[in-house]
C-alpha cells in the first residue's frame, strides 16, 4: 500500500495552530490578551446602605479586612468610596487619607480612589479626592442618567481632573458607562496626551439604568470603539449581568472589575455575603480563561503606579 499523501489543503505536517497565528492579522494592543487578569475589587460604592445590606464595609476595619482577604483571593487593585462614621458616603480629606494609609499599611493592593463620590457630592471635592494621593482614581468621561439620579460630569470637570491627575501623577482609570463616553475619551487623550505614567486603562461599567445594557454585544461596540493609545480594559456588569459581562470581557481580551458595589447577589436568590467570594469567582474564570489572576507588582507594572 502506499503512504497516504499528505492532504494539500492542509499541507501535510504543517501546524494548523501556527497557520492560524501567522495569518491572523495584527491585533489592536486593546484586544490583545494580557497573559494575566487584573481584578479590580469594588466593595462598597455609593448607592446602598448599611442598613439596608448589613454586610457591606463601610467602616476603615470593614474595608481594610476585605482588602485583606480580597488580596489574597486574588484582586490586585480596589476601588474605594469611602463612608463617614454614619455609613453615608463622604469626600472629606482627612477621612480619604486614612483609609489610604490604612490600605497601604495593611496590603499591597493597588489603591483606587472614586472620585464619583456620590451623586450628590459636589465637583470641586470630587477634584480635592486627588489630595489623598490614591495610586489610581476614577475618571468618569460623561454624564449618565443613574436610575433616578444624574450621575453628573460635565466636559470642564473631566478636562479639569484629567489635568489634575497628571499634574499629582495620579493613574486614572477612564470609567465608560456608554459609547459617547468612549467617543469622547478620543477627544481627551487627543487635548490632553497620555495619562501620568503613559498607559491608558479603562473600566467599562455596562447595566447602569442610563448607561449601555450589560451585555456581550454592548462591550465588544465599546471595546471596538477605543482609542489605539488604550493599553488595557476591564468590564463590570452591574446586578444580574455581572457573570455575562465577565465572561464577554475574558474572551475579548480585558480584565475583570467585581464587588457589591456592583452586585449584591451571588446566584439567583442567594446574597453576597463578602465581597472575597466575587473575586474568587473572578479569580477561577480568568484561571479557566488560561489568564490567571495578577498579582499587585504586575497591576502596578500594567499601569505604571508611582512608587509612594
Ligand atoms: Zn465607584
Amino acid at each position: 500500500m502506499p503512504a497516504a499523501s499528505p492532504s494539500p489543503r492542509f499541507g501535510g505536517a504543517r501546524c494548523l495552530w501556527h497557520d492560524a497565528g501567522m495569518t491572523t492579522p495584527p491585533i489592536p494592543a486593546a484586544t490583545r490578551p494580557h497573559p494575566s487578569t487584573l481584578i479590580t475589587v469594588a466593595p462598597t460604592g455609593a448607592e446602598t446602605t448599611k442598613d439596608a445590606f448589613p454586610a457591606l464595609p463601610t467602616t476603615i476595619e470593614e474595608l481594610v479586612e476585605t482588602a485583606v482577604r480580597c488580596e489574597a483571593a486574588g484582586a490586585a487593585m480596589i476601588h474605594l468610596h469611602i463612608r463617614d462614621a454614619d455609613h453615608k458616603p463622604t469626600l472629606e480629606l482627612s477621612r480619604l487619607t486614612e483609609a489610604v494609609e490604612a490600605m497601604r499599611e495593611n496590603t499591597t493592593l493597588v489603591i483606587q480612589l472614586s472620585t464619583g463620590g456620590s451623586v450628590h457630592d459636589p465637583l470641586d471635592q470630587r477634584l480635592a479626592v486627588l489630595d489623598a494621593l490614591p495610586d489610581s482614581c476614577s475618571l468618569t468621561v460623561g454624564t449618565t442618567n443613574f436610575g433616578d439620579d444624574v450621575f453628573l460630569n460635565p466636559w470642564p470637570f473631566v478636562c479639569d481632573l484629567y489635568e489634575l491627575s497628571q499634574e499629582r501623577e495620579v493613574v486614572p482609570e477612564f470609567e465608560l458607562f456608554d459609547l459617547g463616553q468612549v467617543a469622547a475619551l478620543h477627544r481627551l487623550l487627543a487635548l490632553f496626551g497620555l495619562p501620568f505614567g503613559g498607559r491608558v486603562h479603562c473600566d467599562f461599567v455596562l447595566g447602569v439604568p442610563g448607561g449601555m445594557p450589560g451585555t456581550a454585544d454592548a462591550l465588544v461596540a465599546g471595546v471596538q470603539g477605543l482609542p489605539a493609545a488604550v493599553t488595557s480594559w476591564s468590564a463590570t456588569g452591574i446586578g444580574r449581568t455581572s457573570l455575562d459581562v465577565a465572561f464577554a470581557a475574558l474572551s475579548k481580551g480585558g480584565h475583570l472589575r467585581v464587588g457589591m458595589e456592583d452586585t449584591l447577589t451571588f446566584a439567583r436568590g442567594v446574597a453576597v455575603s463578602h465581597n472575597e467570594e466575587l473575586v474568587a469567582r473572578a479569580a477561577q474564570l480568568a484561571e479557566l480563561a488560561q489568564r490567571p489572576a495578577m498579582s499587585t507588582d504586575g497591576a502596578r507594572e500594567l499601569l505604571q503606579i508611582k512608587a509612594h
